[in-house]
């Protein structure tokens, strides 16, 4: 079921609530008080995760030899644009881990003060990553709805701050390049659930999703927090689900790994990749927006703990220097244009 489907027996459609929730997120950074749609009656969830999930939420694990296959499968489907050669023979899992990055909508704004940057126009990317190991596929976070991309020129979400989505081309089409469908997607990984991360997470209701503890408590409350839209994530209830508390070791040999960064929301976490040819990559969900914001410990108004930000970032900085990192400012467009063009890897 996509999450289109799922959302058309709600009273609004799924864009109405993604741009309510966007809107949301804006009035909130305008300090405008304007309430929560706490009246809407839409599809929205318990204030806590079902307790069974939770309960059997555990650190993640590796997910066994099932997905060996599939990823071998797309080794072979990773098309004439693949930088590269095939997975080194007879190395540990780490040496064929493939990070692919995809571009999952944009962001037209017209005053990036709202994000606490330096202001005047921007675009932002909203950028997904999946990542193949022979152990699996795990997405990094899945963008705005791909009902986005049904309007050609995007769509202005918000008037007053002057903010313009757009979706190229949908996620599902983006997996088909890499001849996978969402079924084929062992994990889905939210850095958090905010709408434009969060877009087409009931596109994997066969997926175990990975979000932080806090993240999907917030994500869940009613009514719901300014920049989330729950009819985005009402599968949460169904799948399975590994709940962080803390950093996870996601395929258990640590070359996907996982680590809390809260501040731009409670229970917002960031990516840590090892790749055999280019080492060391991180990738920083919201925890930044911009590389300024990055360099100056800025953060957006409407980030749930400013302190907290700055320690998150303040954390990452550490590791990207221990660890001699390639760090990627997620929603940064030359970030994503310096990796190798889609559906390229880098590995
Ligand atoms: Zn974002």
């Amino acid at each position: 079921m996509t999450a289109s489907e799922a959302v058309k027996r709600g009273p609004m459609t799924s864009l109405e609530r993604w741009l309510t929730a966007l809107s949301l997120v804006l009035l909130s950074a305008c300090g405008s008080g304007t309430p929560a749609p706490s009246s809407e009656p839409g599809p929205a969830p318990e204030a806590a995760p079902a307790s069974g999930a939770a309960a059997q939420a555990t650190a993640a694990q590796p997910a066994g030899a099932a997905g060996a296959a599939g990823a071998a499968g797309a080794a072979a489907q990773a098309g004439p644009g693949a930088t590269t050669g095939g997975p080194a023979q007879g190395e540990a899992a780490a040496a064929s881990v493939r990070l692919y990055a995809l571009d999952c909508g944009r962001a037209d704004i017209q005053d990036m003060t709202y994000f606490g940057d330096d202001g005047g126009p921007r675009t932002l990317v909203a950028t997904c990553y999946v990542v193949r190991h022979p152990r699996g596929t795990m997405l990094w976070d899945t963008g705005v709805g791909d009902e986005i991309a049904k309007s050609k020129d995007g769509v202005l979400v918000d008037r007053k701050v002057g903010i313009r989505f757009s979706l190229q081309t949908p996620l599902r089409d983006l997996l088909g390049q890499l001849g996978i469908t969402p079924a084929d997607v062992q994990y889905v990984a939210f850095s958090h659930m905010h709408v434009d991360h969060a877009g087409n997470a009931n596109m994997f209701p066969g997926a175990t999703w990975i979000v932080n503890r806090r993240e999907l408590d917030w994500a869940t409350k009613e009514p719901a927090p300014a920049g989330y839209n729950p009819a985005q994530y009402t599968s949460y209830r169904s799948v399975k689900t590994k709940l962080l508390d803390g950093e996870a070791d996601v395929f258990g040999d640590g070359a996907v790994t996982i680590v809390p960064t809260p501040g731009h929301t409670p229970g917002h976490q960031s990516l840590v990749l090892k790749l055999q040819r280019a080492g060391t990559v991180i990738i920083s969900g919201d925890a930044c927006h911009t590389h300024g914001n990055w360099e100056h410990r800025r953060t957006p108004p409407f980030n749930t703990d400013r302190a907290e930000s700055v320690k998150s970032m303040d954390r990452l900085a550490a590791r990207v220097g221990a660890t001699h990192a390639r760090f990627l400012v997620q929603h940064e467009p030359d970030d994503l244009a310096k990796l190798p063009r889609f559906p390229a890897y880098l590995d």
